[in-house]
């Protein structure tokens, strides 16, 4: 046998080759690579067979091909693109920080249309301001540019998501009120935006308008609340850093701190979440700790004091931790019950729903209204909280002062994956797939309505509808089995040319 490399097809060159039979040429096999890492491992492995030969049959050091090769999955294009997230907002878009090019209020879940070829991966909300990571690990923001906090080199307000000079991949990010914080893949911290307090952990203080590496390594990660920041290491120790009053950083004192400090007292932490002025922690065993503000109760240890150090939550010693989320002034928490094997979601703090008696609740209270639902994810905006169902069917949002848990209407048949909430706006991602005809009228680019000669036709890569003048283009798409080039539009085009 020897290696041939595909000439026919110039667009799988470094992504096919032809292994043909030296006795026999009409016997021959084409193998076409997910990628251009997986044809790396093929030809290094072929050409150390070609001058080594066959390993023996007992010999066991040779890794065998089929192990460092990950199989290629088969999907339904159709039903389920890829991994990748269709992104909807809703709520307060007044700075732009919906992303959808407007700047009003949206009460029903509007597609992110500016998002559909980036194949996003995580969304996060600010106070004003929204943060996205794509599939390549670059960063997009939008909103209110005030304190540099969308990264982008300056303060002004962006209505579309903007992308944010970064120089390395980054895996996840999270949003305080007026500043963010971006985990590398090298485990590398960065911060940007309001500098007030020491929040972005400089060592100065001052606003910072791009990206800045924090002098702190092998980070896995990081939360932002109003004025402090969090980040958690490989050691599953937790760092704290910003303003320090109220006890928010955890160390036992009230200073600021412009550096990541180790929070002592605290240790396997695998969850970090922060409030605007507390903080929730859960560490491997599944134990819920929290700190910091605590005079509407949203500590959850039966008072309403500053706790300046993290605090085990008595209620839940029986439970562990699913999902945990803090706004300004209160907590939501799915929690298993060790015994029962039941979740249920509770919430304390400022929660005057109709079933409360007084404002403010300092002990963890039932959220009766999901007694017959399977809860997966909750998340809390500064007023409001959201919460998700097990099947990804239903999203729940309410507002922390005075309304009930609501269905929200818009997203029936698709398959909500995350939710998170911002100041006053929500995000929810749902499971990319092809765009449905009712959901746009008009090409997705030229913008020319659909008429009878004008007709649909879907991306095969971000599945949005487009006319066929706008989706002249072809590209072969291996991840999903196309071999041949199928029908891309031109931003999926250019998206493909530079892979
Ligand atoms: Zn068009
Ligand atoms: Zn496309």
């Amino acid at each position: 046998m020897f290696l041939k490399r595909s000439k026919k097809h110039v667009y799988l060159k470094n992504m096919a080759f032809s292994l043909v039979s030296k006795e026999d040429p009409q016997k021959s096999l084409d193998v076409v690579c997910k990628d251009k890492q997986e044809y790396e491992i093929w030809i290094s492995a072929l050409k150390y067979l070609i001058v080594a030969g066959p390993p023996p049959e007992s010999s066991s050091s040779l890794p065998k091909l089929a192990d460092l090769i990950t199989p290629v999955e088969t999907k339904t294009m159709r039903d389920n693109i890829h991994v990748a997230n269709d992104v909807f907002m809703v709520g307060d878009g007044a700075w732009g920080q919906l992303g959808n090019g407007c700047d009003t209020f949206i009460s029903e879940p509007v597609f992110i249309k500016s998002l559909l070829n980036a194949q996003v991966m995580q969304v996060v909300l600010g106070d004003k301001h929204t943060v996205a990571i794509d599939k390549d690990g670059d960063l997009w923001s939008c909103g209110y540019g005030g304190s540099g906090r969308l990264g982008v080199g300056h303060t002004a307000h962006s209505l579309v998501p903007i992308r944010v000079p970064c120089l390395e991949v980054i895996v996840s990010v999270s949003c305080g009120g007026m500043h963010s914080l971006a985990v590398s893949r090298s485990g590398g911290l960065f911060a940007w935006g309001s500098n007030l307090r020491g929040q972005l952990g400089i060592d100065h203080v001052g606003d910072v308008t791009t990206p800045c590496s924090v002098s702190i390594s092998q980070v896995v990660a990081a939360s932002a609340g109003a004025f402090h920041s969090f980040a958690i290491v490989n050691d599953k120790s937790l760092y704290s850093w910003g303003a320090g009053d109220y006890g928010t950083l955890g160390r036992n004192y009230l200073d600021d701190s412009l550096v990541p400090c180790l929070v002592r007292g605290l240790e396997d932490v695998s969850i970090i979440v922060s409030g605007s002025f507390h903080a929730v922690a859960v560490d491997t065993k599944g134990c819920l700790y929290t700190w910091g503000f605590g005079s509407s109760g949203c500590l959850g240890h039966g008072n309403f004091d500053i706790c300046a150090v993290p605090k085990p939550v008595s209620w839940f010693k029986d439970m562990d931790a699913i999902s945990v989320a803090a706004g300004v002034a209160h907590t939501v928490t799915v929690m298993r019950d060790r015994k029962t094997m039941e979740s249920r979601v509770y919430s304390f703090g400022a929660i005057n729903g109709p079933q409360s008696a007084s404002r403010n609740v300092p002990v963890p209270t039932l959220m009766t209204q999901f007694r017959d639902e399977n809860i997966r994810q909750v998340s809390c905006g500064a007023f409001h909280s959201a919460a998700i169902t097990n099947s990804g069917d239903k999203i729940y949002i309410w507002d922390v002062a005075h309304e009930l848990p609501l269905v929200i209407n818009g997203l029936e048949g698709k398959v909500i994956r995350s939710v998170n909430c911002g100041g006053s706006h929500t995000c929810v991602m749902v499971a990319k797939e092809w765009l449905r005809d009712s959901e746009t009228l008009s090409c997705m680019a030229c913008l020319q309505d659909f008429t009878f000669v004008h007709r649909r036709h879907h991306c095969r890569r971000c599945g949005g509808i487009f006319c066929a003048k706008c989706t002249c283009r072809r590209h072969p798409l291996l991840y999903l089995g196309h071999i041949d080039p199928v029908r891309v539009c031109d931003p999926c085009f250019d998206h493909l040319v530079r892979e």
